[in-house]
Parts: structure tokens; C-alpha cells; sequence
């Protein structure tokens, strides 16, 4: 696997170099949504620490990763009257991870509706 890339955009977006539209921030985690939504309320959720994906990241970073990722599902949810919210994340660009800094994406989801590709 590739080492951490600390150009990647959503280091960027971290850091401030590239703007977002944050919806959500701890001392561990933050979340902004996704410029190409494949439903509305599509939000992105990642840790602060650097980690490529979840195959390279510190266990002890999860927990609280996993816990913001349900507040942020349930809150999007509620946001967005949705019928059900999926989570989704991908390791490697064969599994479908296009941008290489750890991250959930959370979506929420309407009946007969489906994701945009
Ligand atoms: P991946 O395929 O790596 O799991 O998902 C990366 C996600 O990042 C995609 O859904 C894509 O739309 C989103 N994305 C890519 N570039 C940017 C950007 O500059 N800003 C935001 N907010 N989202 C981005």
C-alpha cells in the first residue's frame, strides 16, 4: 500500500487550502459534504489524524470516528425527513476509494429513490 499523501485534497480541505461546507467538527473528526452528492445530504466524515484508509489507520482513532459517523447519520436523517441513511467506505482504488485520506461517506436515503452514480 502507498504511504499517506499530504496532498490529497481532503488534506487540503483539513488544512484549510481548499473550502468546504462543514457540517460538523470535534476534536478528532470533521464533516463536510460531498461536492457530487449521489443523494441529497451526502456528507463526508473524516478522522483529523493522517490515515490513507481504514487498512492503515490507528485503531484507537475509530472509536470515536464510528461514533461521530452515527450522530451525523442520525442527524441527517432527521435533516433531510429520509426513509434510511447508508454508510459507505472504500480501501484502495479497486474497492472504489478515489481520494486516499480515511473517510465515510453518509447518506440519506428516500424511498424508490435511488443513488446517483
Ligand atoms: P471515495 O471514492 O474516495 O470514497 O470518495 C471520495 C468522495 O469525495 C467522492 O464522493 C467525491 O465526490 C468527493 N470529493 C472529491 N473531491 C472533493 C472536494 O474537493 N470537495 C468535496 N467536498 N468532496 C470531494
Amino acid at each position: 500500500m502507498s504511504a499517506y499523501d499530504t496532498n490529497n485534497i481532503f488534506a487540503k480541505i483539513l488544512r484549510g487550502e481548499i473550502p468546504s461546507h462543514r457540517v460538523y467538527e470535534d476534536d478528532a473528526t470533521v464533516a463536510f459534504m460531498d461536492v457530487m452528492p449521489q443523494a441529497e445530504g451526502h456528507v463526508l466524515v473524516l478522522p483529523k489524524t493522517p490515515s490513507r484508509n481504514i487498512l492503515d489507520a490507528d485503531a484507537s482513532t475509530l472509536p470515536s470516528l464510528i461514533g461521530a459517523v452515527q450522530k451525523i447519520a442520525i442527524a441527517a436523517k432527521e435533516a433531510f425527513d429520509a426513509d434510511g441513511v447508508t454508510i459507505m467506505q472504500f480501501n484502495e482504488a479497486p474497492a472504489g476509494q478515489s481520494v486516499f485520506h480515511l473517510h465515510f461517506h453518509v447518506i440519506p436515503r428516500r424511498d424508490g429513490v435511488p443513488l446517483k452514480p
